[in-house]
């Protein structure tokens, strides 16, 4: 088949019909049917004929044989299909940033960021395997790393192409199988991303993707003796199930949850530079993102002040239409998600906080779709349900403290440890701060990456690593062998 033609329709409705197992497109055997719709304008864009059990354990039985043989790989053939994979990837980078676009509504300045970050994990998987010594030995001592089996590979739809490509390239560095649990949501993208990698001339059923429900597909693989390994990126409710129900099969469990991060402005930060990159943070995917700093922690001190500078650089925050280069914040992926940031906001002014920017409903002139304003709220206490719960919005709470170690202990004072960041002039100051706080990332003074730290939660931010060594090291298993 050529592969372009899986997703027919041209500029009318598209249509995907089949799903990728054992190397090729098949038609579903499940007949549920749903609609793709365009969070800018709320129209229908695409049907998408969902997976249901049978496809899930076709796909599962399918990388189970594989397993067979791509379980005994060596590091060079693994690093060798890393590398396809890299390449096959890249040839599709600005058509998967058109679906991200398109299908959810990101915005195309953080869009490309993602997929280019998604194309990057091969080659970062592929130099961290370089680094991890798979086998060790000592007197008559030898243990090897081992590939854990045929993996579950579990997305949310906020960066679905990113979570493929990083969760696919750790497990392929591992020497495991993989059966992908896409979201639903995020049917287009995917569909590029599959054609993509299928011209990486992989081994047969390595990879497979099956798009359906969580209750559907994403049960079948959680409950189904011949996966070994679930990676999962979503919601903390969904994680719980998950490690609940896995713990029957015995399921080894990677889970990227939910984050509430703190940003410490402290009181040398320079303002003018502080403030901007406070917003870029909270406002990172139009609000949608795990990271988000939606707690920022300010100097009593220096409120006014701040809320001057929040006012100020909100210019720089436009909401708009995601293709266009200029946009900060586009729309809510759903109306669920959009009715959802709006009850938030009723809330925190039911709680007795105070909108210092936007508000409630739709921004001017965006009344179609599901637009929602940029808010920011003072006058927060950390016990709000604002200041507590993920939103998963562009709703920023500006939180007041006195010294060093009150901001410290507001900032752990969450369910949450995903993110956090800390933004001072004094840099010895933000690390000594920075080594206080429970999350499993802090940046100091700008929002940063790199593919070969660990990314992962504390608390009830999720179990596990991902990124790097820590993200391959998910997918083995040590085995000793003594003489
Ligand atoms: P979600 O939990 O609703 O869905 C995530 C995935 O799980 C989807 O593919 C869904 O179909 C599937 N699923 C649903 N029910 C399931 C079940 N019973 N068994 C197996 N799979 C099931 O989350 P979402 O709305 O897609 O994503 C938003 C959430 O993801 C937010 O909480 C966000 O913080 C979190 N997230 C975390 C990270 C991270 O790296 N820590 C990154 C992005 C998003």
């Amino acid at each position: 088949m050529a592969t372009r033609e899986a997703i027919t329709g041209g500029d009318r409705i598209k249509t995907i019909t089949t799903h990728y197992i054992d190397g090729a497109f098949v038609e579903s055997h499940g007949r549920e049917v749903m609609d793709i719709i365009k969070p800018t304008n709320g129209q229908v864009i695409a049907r998408v004929t969902l997976a249901d059990e049978e496809d899930t354990r076709h796909a599962i039985s399918a990388a189970k044989s594989a397993f067979a043989s791509f379980g005994r790989s060596t590091k060079e053939e693994r690093t060798k299909i890393l590398r396809r994979l890299h390449q096959a990837a890249s040839a599709r980078v600005d058509d998967l940033t058109a679906a991200m676009v398109e299908e959810y509504g990101g915005v195309v300045r953080f869009a490309g960021l993602i997929v280019q970050s998604g194309v990057n994990a091969f080659m970062a998987a592929e130099q961290a395997l370089q680094e991890l010594p798979l086998t060790r030995n000592w007197g008559k001592t030898t243990v090897t790393l081992e590939p854990v089996g045929v993996a579950g590979l579990i997305t949310a739809w906020n960066a679905n192409a990113l979570f493929i490509c990083l969760k696919l390239a750790s497990a392929v560095a591992a020497g495991c199988t993989v059966v992908i649990k896409p979201s639903e949501l995020s049917s287009l993208q995917t569909r590029v991303l599959v054609e993509a990698l299928h011209e990486a001339n992989l081994p047969k059923a390595l990879l497979n993707v099956v798009t359906g429900r969580g209750n559907v597909v994403g049960a079948e693989l959680v409950r189904n003796p011949d996966v070994a390994k679930i990676s999962f990126t979503g919601s903390v409710a969904v994680g719980k199930s998950i490690m609940r129900d896995g713990a029957e099969t015995m399921k080894r469990v990677t889970l990227e949850l939910g984050g509430k991060s703190p940003t410490i402005l402290l009181d040398d930060a320079a303002l003018y530079q502080a403030i901007p990159s406070a917003l870029v943070m909270a406002f990172l995917n139009s609000g949608q993102a795990c990271a988000a700093g939606t707690r920022l922690l300010v100097p009593k001190k220096q409120l006014d002040q701040v809320k001057r500078a929040i006012i100020d650089a909100m210019s720089a925050f436009p909401v708009g239409d995601p293709a266009d280069p200029k946009t900060a914040i586009g729309p809510m992926v759903s109306q669920k998600q959009y009715e959802q940031v709006q009850s938030y906001i009723r809330k925190g002014i039911e709680e007795g906080a105070e909108v210092l920017v936007g508000g409630e409903g739709h921004p001017k002139g965006f009344e179609a779709g599901y637009f929602v304003k940029p808010t920011v709220f003072i006058n927060v206490t950390n016990d709000m349900t604002i200041a507590q719960d993920e939103i998963f919005g562009p709703v920023l709470s500006v939180i007041a403290y006195d010294s060093e170690d009150e901001a410290i202990k507001i900032a752990n004072d969450s369910e949450y440890g995903l993110h956090a960041a800390v933004l001072g002039t004094d840099l010895q100051r933000a690390r000594r701060i920075a080594s206080q706080i429970r999350s499993g990332r802090v940046v100091i003074n700008n929002m940063t990456d790199d593919p070969q730290a660990p990314w992962g939660g504390f608390k009830y931010s999720g179990v596990g690593r991902e990124y790097g060594r820590y993200g391959i090291e998910a997918f083995l298993e040590p085995r000793a062998i003594l003489e």
